[in-house]
C-alpha cells in the first residue's frame, strides 16, 4: 500500500470511531474479515479458535496463537489506547439559559479546551435501553451538525488576545442545541428518536461529542492528516493494519497480540484500562489454550515484547524553545522512540535497541524523543503495563501537532512508516 492510501485508509478508520466503543466495533469488524472469531469472556476459549479476540466494551485483545512453534519467543504484544480526550453528556444532561436549551457536559481527559469553541459537534456512544426485564447496549452516532460550544464574541472580552483565553469548565463549555420549550426538547427524548424506542425505556448513556468534519490530508502536497482522535487511534490502525499482514512464518516463534485499551487519558484505572487484568488474563488463557500451564505462562512471559505505542510530539516550529534542541522531531520523518529516564515511557537501553534494529530491517527511519529537563513529561500505558505484567516494555508513536486538540495534525507519510516498523516487529525481524 502506498503511504497516501495508508493516509487516506487512516482518515477513514479515525472516521468509523468517534468514542472508544465505535472504535473497537471497527477493529472487530476487520478482525472478524480476516477470519478471526470473537470470544466471550464468560465461555470457556478450551476448543477456541487460535486466531481469536475478545472485546470489553472499549477495549480489545486479539491474538494469532495458529503457528507450531508459538510461545517458543512468547507474546509478541502491540498495545494503544482507544480513547481520547473529549466532552461527555452528564446523567442529567437538560440544561440551558437566556432562551437557549443545553447539554451539561463533563471534561474527559487532558482536553484542550479552546479548540472545542465553535465547531460544529455530533455525538456518539451507547445508551443503555430496557429490552424486557433486562437491559441491552446500544450503539449510536449522529454526524450532523448538532451542537455547538459558542464562544464569547471579542466586544464582550476585549482583551482576550492580550491576556489569552480562560475558560471555566462548569460554566463555559455547555454546548447549545436548540431553541426549543424545556420540557419539549430533552436528552432523553432525543436519544429515544435516534433510536427508535420509548423515552421511557433509556435508562443510562455514555454519549460524547465529536467534530462532524470529517478527517483529511492537508498541506500543499497533502504532507499532513488533519484529523480528530490521532491521539491515539493512529496507533491503534497502525497496529491493526500490521497485525492482520504478519505472515504465518511457520519458523514464528512468538504470538503476535494487539492490546487495545480504552481509559488511557484518565489514569487507566478501570476493569479495561491497561491498569486492569485485561492482557494479563487473556494472555493467560492463552496459554492454557495451548495445552501450557503457569510454569509456560512464566517462561512465556519473560520472552516476550510489549511495544507501547502512543502519539509523540512533534517539534512546533512557533515553539521551538518547548523543545529538548538535539532532539527535534519531525513530521514524516519516522515512528519515534519515547525515552525518558524518570520511567514516565518504559523504555530502555535494551527496548530502544530493539526497536531501532526493528526499523532498520524494515528500512523505515526513526527518531528519539527526549523531553525538556525543565517541563514535566507525560506518560503512557507503557509504565503501566511494564509495571503490571513484568514485561519488557519500549514507548514509541508516530510525531503530531497539537496534542489533545479537537483536530490534531500527524504527516501523511508516517501511518505506513509505522505499519511497516510494527509489521517487522510481529514478524521478529529482530
Ligand atoms: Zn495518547
Amino acid at each position: 500500500m502506498a503511504p497516501h492510501e495508508r493516509a487516506t485508509a487512516l482518515c477513514r478508520f479515525i472516521d468509523a470511531s468517534p468514542t472508544p466503543f465505535h472504535a473497537v466495533e471497527e477493529c472487530a469488524r476487520r478482525l472478524k474479515q480476516a477470519g478471526f472469531a470473537r470470544l466471550e469472556e464468560a465461555q470457556s476459549w478450551k476448543e477456541a479458535p487460535p486466531r481469536a479476540f475478545v472485546a470489553r466494551s472499549g477495549s480489545l485483545v486479539a491474538w494469532d496463537a495458529s503457528r507450531a512453534s508459538a510461545l517458543e519467543g512468547g507474546f509478541r504484544i502491540v498495545g494503544a489506547h482507544t480513547d481520547s480526550p473529549n466532552l461527555r453528556v452528564k446523567p442529567r444532561a437538560n440544561a440551558g439559559a437566556a432562551g437557549i436549551r443545553q447539554l451539561g457536559v463533563e471534561v474527559y481527559g487532558g482536553v484542550l479546551l479552546n479548540s472545542w469553541l465553535d465547531r460544529d459537534l455530533g455525538m456518539a456512544g451507547r445508551v443503555f435501553v430496557r429490552a424486557g426485564a433486562s437491559v441491552e447496549p446500544r450503539l449510536m452516532r449522529v454526524d450532523r451538525a448538532l451542537l455547538r460550544v459558542a464562544q464569547l464574541a471579542i466586544h464582550l472580552d476585549r482583551e482576550v488576545n492580550e491576556r489569552g483565553l480562560l475558560l471555566d469548565k462548569q460554566l463555559h463549555l455547555a454546548p447549545i442545541w436548540s431553541l426549543g420549550r424545556p420540557a419539549a426538547d430533552l436528552f432523553e427524548g432525543f436519544l429515544a428518536a435516534e433510536l427508535g424506542c420509548e423515552v421511557r425505556d433509556v435508562v443510562s448513556w455514555d454519549m460524547m461529542l465529536h467534530d462532524v468534519v470529517p478527517a483529511r490530508t492537508l498541506g500543499l502536497h497533502d504532507e499532513f492528516v488533519a484529523a480528530p482522535r490521532l491521539d491515539n487511534l493512529c496507533s491503534c490502525f497502525c497496529g491493526l493494519e500490521a497485525f492482520l499482514q504478519a505472515p504465518a512464518r511457520e519458523a514464528a516463534r512468538a504470538v503476535p497480540v494487539l492490546a487495545f485499551f480504552d481509559h488511557e487519558e484518565v489514569g487507566s484505572t478501570s476493569n479495561r484500562g491497561a491498569a486492569g487484568p485485561l492482557l494479563k488474563d487473556a494472555l493467560e488463557r492463552v496459554v492454557l489454550q495451548q495445552g501450557g500451564g503457569r510454569e509456560e505462562q512464566h517462561r512465556a512471559m519473560a520472552r516476550s515484547w510489549f511495544v507501547s505505542s502512543d502519539m509523540a510530539h512533534a517539534t512546533h516550529p512557533n515553539y521551538r524553545e518547548k523543545h529538548e534542541p538535539e532532539h527535534w522531531i519531525l513530521l514524516g520523518g519516522g515512528p519515534v522512540i519515547k525515552i525518558n529516564t524518570n520511567q514516565r515511557y518504559a523504555t530502555d537501553a535494551e527496548g530502544e535497541a530493539l526497536f531501532a534494529r526493528t526499523c532498520e530491517a524494515a528500512g523505515v527511519p526513526f527518531q528519539k524523543y527526549s523531553h525538556r529537563s525543565n517541563l514535566a513529561c507525560g506518560s503512557t500505558i507503557g509504565p503501566i503495563t511494564a509495571a503490571a505484567l513484568g514485561l519488557r516494555v519500549v514507548d514509541v508513536g508516530n510525531p503530531q501537532l497539537s496534542m489533545h486538540s479537537c483536530r490534531e495534525l500527524c504527516g501523511s507519510a508516517d501511518p505506513d512508516h509505522m505499519v511497516r516498523a510494527l509489521a517487522a516487529f510481529f514478524s521478529e525481524a529482530v
